[in-house]
């Protein structure tokens, strides 16, 4: 049998004829498609571009592979050709903490108190199966005894690191848990910041979702000025970066060693083979995102426990409806005035008269193109009652953020696989950071800017 002898990254890699794959071996590329970076990072939206940034400032030579054609992940901006006006429909605030106003002042953004311009001037909520107003339906938003319960759990804002034993009451449902702490008058309220189809889903699912931080508690928000909306931070991201960020590109195989990784990228160019001394993964979790990585069976033990649910932003143009209004999507016949999942949770007033922000959501990930079918069908059946005639609303943008919020299900909480995830933390030279960790984008920095002395460390 003849054994091939490769020297990488200081590795010796020996492998058979038989079977012998030349995808990893960097004889096989053209210089230039061969690159050794100290940290590849996997995915560039607010995680990975935050790490990319944050070691290239350490003098850390970095690679990130980025699938869509930009950075920038769940931000997402719309700039209306006419006008040039820019509409967020993704991520558009922030709360005002050091790690984020240290970030948008090296990326030369400015920011300012105001997140989140509003464009309403009354909600009405209604039933979007029949565009009928709900009469007599008026949403609490006394969350003070919910505050009181998220209180309980103020390291919910930061991490979810659980060990077992795990506190019941965030492992049992949520449907639960309002009715044994009397939260029945603001479960609304709650939906709507939550855009999931809560009930059934463990505690932790939702209260990390809906906490502290995302009903400014403890912290206020600050929001991005600029005439590019928030892609302005991935804009400028992007120029210090250049080179750095392989877009239009994923990972299709890796193998990965005590020695370091090695990746090969499909990219528009072509195939590229990145030799990284360490991996930092901030791709969902999913089994078809992790597959090129080849989980062993202790990765896999922890990560195969993901779930996730389906989340469609976009916007729509409708024309006909009185200016100003925010539809908010409440079922008459549910409890608690829940729309019963796919849904779309509200038509909110955007800069242009006559668009409208909405988030779809689904209890489970759902192809684009029914999705995109499903969105359409339920905002024309709406827009036409409401109006009294035929609309032929547009789609202008529709992105899939699918899947949406990666997170363990009841039993793996209760088992502390949160704990085992923390404890996997630069396993196989491997670590993990994005959405499935912490939500929210500065939560996402705080915890990246945590976890980067400890890559670097091991460099
Ligand atoms: C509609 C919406 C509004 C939100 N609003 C806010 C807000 O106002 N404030 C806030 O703090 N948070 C908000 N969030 C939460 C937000 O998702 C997080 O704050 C943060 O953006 C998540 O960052 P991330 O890096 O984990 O994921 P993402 O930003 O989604 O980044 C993941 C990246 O990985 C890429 N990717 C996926 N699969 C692959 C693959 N196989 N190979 C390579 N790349 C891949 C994706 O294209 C994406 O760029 C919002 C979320 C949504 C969906």
């Amino acid at each position: 049998m003849h054994l091939f002898k490769v020297s990488l990254l200081g590795l010796n890699v020996v492998s058979a004829v038989n079977g012998y794959t030349t995808e990893f071996d960097a004889s096989t590329y053209a210089k230039a498609d061969v690159v050794n970076v100290d940290v590849a990072i996997i995915g560039g939206g607010a995680t990975g571009t935050y790490a990319a940034i944050t070691l290239r400032d350490l003098g850390k030579s970095v690679i990130v592979v980025e699938k869509q054609g930009e950075l920038g992940g769940h931000t997402e901006t719309y700039i209306d050709p006419a006008t040039g006006t820019a509409i967020d429909y993704g991520v558009q605030r922030y709360e005002n903490t050091s790690v984020a106003t240290k970030y948008f002042d090296r990326l030369g953004v400015t920011y300012n108190g105001s997140p989140m311009p509003s464009y309403t001037n009354a909600t009405v909520y209604t039933d979007f199966t029949t565009g009928k107003p709900l009469t007599n339906f008026t949403p609490s938003f006394n969350f003070g005894p919910y505050i009181t319960q998220l209180e309980r759990y103020p390291f919910l804002e930061w991490t979810k690191d659980l060990a077992a034993p795990v506190d019941p009451d965030l492992y049992s449902s949520f449907g639960d848990f309002l009715v044994k702490y009397s939260l029945q008058d603001v479960a609304y309220s709650i939906y709507m910041f939550s855009s999931t189809a809560m009930l059934q889903l463990p505690t932790l699912n939702v209260i990390s979702n809906v906490g502290l931080k995302e009903l400014g508690v403890h912290t206020t928000a600050i929001g991005v000025v600029s005439e590019k909306g928030n892609h302005i931070i991935y804009i400028n991201a992007l120029k210090v970066l250049q080179k750095s960020v392989l877009l239009s590109s994923t990972v299709t195989s890796a193998r990965r060693n005590s020695y370091g990784s090695q990746l090969v990228v499909s990219t528009p160019t072509g195939k590229k083979l990145i030799n990284a001394k360490q991996l930092l993964i901030t791709i969902p979790p999913t089994a078809k995102n992790l597959a090129p990585f080849v989980l062993d069976t202790k990765e896999n033990s922890i990560l195969s426990h993901f779930v996730a649910e389906g989340l469609w932003p976009g916007i729509v143009k409708i024309s006909g409806l009185p200016a100003g209004v925010t539809y908010k999507n409440a079922a008459p016949e549910t409890l608690y005035n829940l729309p019963t999942a796919p849904a779309i949770n509200s038509l909110t007033p955007t800069a242009i008269e006559g668009f409208y922000r909405f988030y779809m959501f689904n209890a489970e990930p759902m192809p684009y193109a029914q999705a995109r079918a499903k969105t359409l069908a339920s905002i024309k059946a709406f827009a036409d009652a409401v109006t009294g005639v035929s609309t032929e609303p547009e789609l202008i943008e529709f992105a899939s953020h699918t899947p949406w919020y990666s997170k363990f299900p009841s039993e793996a909480i209760k088992n502390g696989t949160w704990h085992e995830l923390y404890k996997l933390q630069g396993y196989r030279n491997t670590w993990y950071a994005g959405m499935e960790i912490v939500l929210g984008s500065v939560a996402l920095w705080n915890y990246t800017s945590t976890l980067i002395p400890e890559i670097v460390a091991k460099l």
